[in-house]
């Protein structure tokens, strides 16, 4: 059943209403397959037997728009019922870094954008002052696109439902390197629970797209010291992108 649907009944309207689904969610297969995207992606794939995807597929950003249409008015979970927009995600469909991040804040519930106020301020001057890159050609996003109330932490059940769309997202983009910001954008990546002070810096792996985990900005903003060892790890990001680090 597609999300934003209540469960259905057996009268004939809601037997339309059910097929009507099953044949739009038959076209997003179809339309994420005609671009190179497995679907269901990582998360249920042992069930389903479909194969992880190594290359980028030819038409990002069609598959991007899969996914989003996907989403639709997602009510998947019950974060549905506070949220003012869906936070998707945005930037560069063929990016070659990606920035993953918990779940939207207030303001980013406002915009509908991930990674806006104080700490994607933060986060821009990252990429564009240390990285030398365009905030426009990354990929910057949560693992939630709803914000939690009170900008509590992700319930494991919230998480589960969502992940499809990021997983989907990442097959879509295919980025060369990803990042992992804090503690939950760093285990949703690297599957582990270690705490972040011992993750970060340390290069890992997502379906083979190295993964760097470092501070969450927002975390930067109140505890500026941990500015110097997000540096090393940006350079270590650049390093793995074969770009030039400013210094060496
Ligand atoms: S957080 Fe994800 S699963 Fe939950 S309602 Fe929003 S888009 Fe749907």
């Amino acid at each position: 059943m597609s999300p934003g649907k209540a469960e259905p009944g057996t009268g004939a309207s809601e037997r339309d209403e059910v097929l009507a689904d099953l044949l739009a969610h038959g076209r997003f297969l179809g339309t994420l397959s005609s671009v190179g995207v497995a679907w269901p992606p990582a998360g249920v794939e042992a069930a389903t037997g479909a194969p992880a995807v190594s290359q980028r597929p030819e038409d990002p950003e069609k598959a991007l728009q899969a996914v989003r249409e996907e989403m639709g008015d997602c009510r998947r979970c019950r974060l549905a019922s506070g949220r003012k927009t869906i936070v998707f995600g945005q930037g560069n469909p063929r990016a070659e870094l990606m920035f993953i991040g918990e779940a939207p804040g207030a303001e980013e519930d406002e915009q509908g954008l991930a990674f806006v106020g104080r700490a994607g301020q933060l986060l821009t001057d990252i990429i564009e002052k240390g990285l030398r890159m365009r905030r426009a050609d990354v990929w910057i996003g949560n693992i939630l696109k709803c914000r939690p109330p009170q900008n509590r932490n992700p319930e494991p059940d919230e998480v589960i439902a969502c992940q499809p769309f990021l997983e989907a997202q990442i097959r879509a983009i295919r980025p060369r390197v990803l990042v992992g910001l804090g503690k939950f954008g760093a285990h949703w990546l690297l599957k582990t629970a270690e705490p972040i002070t011992r993750l970060r810096g340390r290069v890992g792996e997502y379906e083979g797209i190295p993964v760097m985990p470092t501070y969450h900005p927002a975390y930067l903003l109140r505890n500026p010291a941990g500015k110097k060892d997000v540096w090393e790890d940006m350079k270590v990001v650049l390093r793995l992108l074969g770009r030039p680090v400013p210094g060496e």
